[in-house]
């Protein structure tokens, strides 16, 4: 995977002490994007997942509240990241994902890949969606790169997440007194109530 850089402690990323990862590339391309530099996906440098695992294990779980992932769009990066995600909640530290995707579409995508073949899932959409995942996909703002192919990631990444803050950022909805975003429009998601619940069920 490429990542533009690790912030190894962080208060600005998500309830308490965080170790962020910034992942690198970006489709989504938002006017007012502070974080231009993640936008190609042949910068940044390339990490292995193993040695990131490292760092995180090696964090005192007394302190530290969880990891981020953060961007850059992770989803991008949805097999490696999930794998990091498993291994920082079996110590017991939460995950919050950032994404420009919005929830909706993340499901969308599993389903197209995955035929809606988990109950969960299908339930969600269902419940979720009002628009069918190919409306949804169709109306999508930003055309993903191929690399971005990885939908059957996408379900375990999405379930390894504690918390979600989805959407695109949006300059004209830009608010500095948010909480850990940026704009307006993006929504801080429960995911396990979420798909628990069939519906997005924000904190
Ligand atoms: S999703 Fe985030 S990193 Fe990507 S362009 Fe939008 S603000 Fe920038």
């Amino acid at each position: 995977m490429r990542i533009a850089g690790i912030v190894k402690e962080s208060i600005v990323d998500g309830e308490g002490l965080r170790f962020v990862i910034f992942v690198q590339g970006c489709p989504h391309r938002c006017e007012g994007c502070h974080n231009k530099d993640t936008w190609c996906l042949d910068g940044g440098q390339i990490a292995d997942v193993d040695s990131i695992v490292g760092q995180i294990k090696r964090l005192d779980t007394d302190v530290y509240s969880g990891i981020t992932f953060s961007g850059g769009e992770p989803f991008l990066y949805a097999k490696e990241l999930s794998t990091i995600a498993k291994e920082a909640r079996a110590l017991g530290l939460d995950v919050v994902t950032y994404t420009g995707y919005t929830y909706e579409q993340i499901l969308a995508d599993i389903q197209t890949e995955i035929g809606g073949a988990e109950k969960e899932i299908a339930e969600a959409i269902a419940e979720t969606a009002t628009e069918s995942a190919t409306e949804i996909a169709t109306k999508r703002p930003t055309k993903r790169p191929k690399e971005a192919n990885n939908n059957s990631h996408k379900l375990d990444l999405l379930k390894n997440t504690d918390t979600l803050i989805d959407g695109r950022f949006d300059n004209n909805l830009k608010d500095l007194s948010l909480a850990f975003k940026g704009s307006a429009n993006q929504r801080t998601i429960d995911v396990k109530k979420s798909l628990s619940a069939g519906k997005v069920v924000e904190y």
